[in-house]
């Protein structure tokens, strides 16, 4: 027997939720379906996004309405209207075959005759934003009077929004008697204050610790300062050619400038926030969802209502002002099984604001380098390479030309064609790349690379880094495996190209050695070797190159120009990372082909 109908829900809605896929409920849906359905206890349910919490409070409504009664029973309050229209679309498909639901999704910035209009015909399920809400209880189209339950959704990016009027004359328009259902990912104080003024004794749940963070996402900081913060964006955009990620910025200015620029820049990027009609808006979105648009630029406001669940990245432009958002920012990925990265782009003074949304996470951030122009490239070339390997050959559209092709390539080794080729399509971007600068904080280096900043713990070198795919969880669980001791502290990680380090609680150095070299452990057919780095500045241990492979001559000279481009400082920047040169910005386009936007139509 199904999951879902164990949990009390009737063969219609279970049809319907076996249409779209849903297998099994999530932990929220199996606390918080039976909970609701079976008592009139008020509810505070702590559920991060991208849990299903949408359908563990819609569920049991649908359920429980009475569909012979067109009376509003069920009115659902969110923040924003994307996130007011997802729950609406939401509700639509979870009763698709119950014929009788009726459902009306009201938001200001919409043509209000039409919800009246709707609201007049009858529905038991009205979802809104505050805003618009009041304005239909004030013009008696919509009657809450016969309200059973009440949900709050996002209550505290609604106290945020400054909705705490609205919320106040909307509860008071709905009577006693119902029962109201508050989800939320955080619940900072105002909203525990909500939780005291307007619910009775409410039950509690929880998927996961309260307010944790997702363990399918890995945090991850990289150092800059004011001048390398939006190189350094490019940089992750750039390592990743299929990158699909959400930039959070605090401002909609900022938003507008960062989108503008990696639009200059020729990335599929795109702004989303305040200032744009909904009009704009919903076409943003809608490009975002279809893929259209690949890095989308939102303040934190905007992307509240964005149901997408394959991010890759989630990249914080700047740390938000209030630490919880942190939370609801890196939960945009990581969603529905999926893995993902959230990464925070921060100066030196910003640094310690880590330390607060790290207890909140309860997960570290680890330090990673800003990826050099030499990793990029490399990225780069073996994406283009699998392209190309995975690319489908149509012989009847080339039969005819493939003769005279052969007979012009004839001359043509093998190799000098793979050489010839890889060079045509790459010599752009690895002279655009070649002598990019290192936009690490440098003055930060001996923190993060040599030397453990903690003295109870013991920093190792590892022979893995990225390239070897390796990366923070993969680390841990490396470690874990060894069964070093029943549970040790591991302290920060960082992950490099070719290399990486890790900090293991001092007393178990001895012990952390002796296992691995017992074990002997391999990691994706690599044997791994452990040491204990010393504490000299700039480094502990040189990068050690992993024996030569696909790149080894070319990429020592160009380890040897970046090495001489670092101690030039920022000198060269400008011919690299400055977005507003000319010579830049010819490169751009000619590099276009490797993950950037190919074309802005
Ligand atoms: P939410 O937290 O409500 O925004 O849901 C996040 C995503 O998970 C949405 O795309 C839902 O469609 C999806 N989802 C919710 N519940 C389930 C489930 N039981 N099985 C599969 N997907 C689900």
């Amino acid at each position: 027997m199904s999951k879902f109908l164990d949990l009390g829900l009737k063969e219609p809605i279970n049809k319907a939720l076996m249409d779209l896929g849903y297998e099994n409920p999530t932990v929220i849906q199996e606390k918080a379906i039976p909970q609701i359905i079976s008592s009139k206890e008020d509810l505070k349910a702590f559920a991060q996004t991208g849990t299903g919490k949408t359908a563990a409070f819609s569920l049991p409504i649908i359920e429980l309405a009475d569909q012979t009664s067109l009376n509003t029973q069920a009115i659902i309050l969110s923040p924003t209207r994307e996130l007011a229209v997802q729950i609406g679309r939401n509700i639509e498909e979870f009763s698709k075959y119950l014929p009788n639901l009726k459902v009306a999704t009201v938001y200001g910035g919409a043509n209000i005759e039409e919800q009246i209009r709707k609201l007049k015909r009858g529905v038991q399920i009205v979802v809104g934003t505050p805003g618009r809400t009041v304005d239909l209880i004030k013009r008696r189209a919509l009657k809450l009077g016969n309200v059973q339950w009440l949900v709050l959704d996002e209550a505290d990016e609604m106290l945020n929004m400054g909705f705490k009027d609205e919320l106040d004359q909307i509860l008071e328009a709905t009577p006693e008697t119902k029962q109201t259902l508050l989800f939320s990912a955080t619940f900072p104080r105002e909203v525990e204050a909500i939780a005291r003024n307007y619910m009775s004794n409410p039950a509690e749940i929880t998927s996961g610790q309260k307010n944790q963070g997702s363990d399918n996402v890995s945090h991850e900081y990289y150092l800059v300062n004011e001048r390398t913060r939006y190189p350094a964006l490019k940089r992750v955009a750039d390592l990743n050619p299929n990158i699909y990620a959400i930039v959070f910025c605090r401002t909609r200015r900022e938003t507008q400038e960062v989108a503008n620029n990696l639009i200059r820049d020729g990335y599929n990027a795109d702004a989303l926030h305040g200032d744009l009609s909904q009009g704009q808006r919903d076409g943003v979105m809608d490009k975002f969802r279809k893929k259209t648009i690949q890095i989308l630029v939102a303040t934190d406001v905007a992307a509240r209502g964005l149901d997408v669940n394959n991010l890759t990245h989630v990249i914080n432009h700047k740390l938000p002002d209030q630490i919880e958002n942190y939370n609801h920012r890196s939960g945009r990925t990581g969603r529905a099984g999926n893995k993902g990265v959230s990464i925070a782009l921060v100066t030196r003074k910003e640094q310690g604001r880590l330390r607060p949304i790290e207890r909140i996470l309860k997960k570290k951030f680890v330090h990673t380098p800003v990826p050099s122009g030499k990793e990029i490239c490399q990225n780069q070339l073996f994406h283009l390479i699998d392209k190309v390997h995975n690319t489908e050959v149509n012989t009847e559209q080339i039969n005819n030309f493939l003769p005279s092709i052969y007979e012009k390539l004839e001359d043509l080794s093998r190799e000098e064609l793979i050489q010839k080729f890889v060079s045509l399509e790459f010599n752009t971007f690895l002279s655009y790349y070649e002598n990019a600068p290192d936009l690490n904080d440098l003055s930060s280096r001996d923190n993060s690379r040599g030397r453990s900043t903690n003295e109870n713990m013991t920093r190792f070198f590892i022979n893995l880094g990225r390239k070897d795919k390796l990366n923070p969880a993969k680390l841990i669980g490396l470690i874990n495996d060894q069964n070093i001791t029943d549970k040790i502290e591991i302290g920060a990680i960082d992950i490099l190209d070719t290399f990486s380090f890790f900090e293991i609680d001092k007393n178990f150095e001895k012990e952390t050695l002796d296992t691995f070299s017992t074990n002997n452990p391999d990691f994706n057919g690599r044997t791994v070797n452990i040491e204990i780095t010393k504490s000299d500045r700039g480094g502990g241990r040189k990068p050690r190159r992993n024996g030569g492979g696909k790149f080894s001559g070319k990429r020592r000279s160009s380890d040897n120009r970046d090495r001489d481009n670092n101690k030039g400082g920022f000198g060269r920047r400008r011919n690299n990372d400055s977005s507003n040169n000319s010579s830049r910005r010819s490169n751009n386009k000619a590099s276009a082909g490797f993950g950037r936007k190919r074309r802005r139509d």
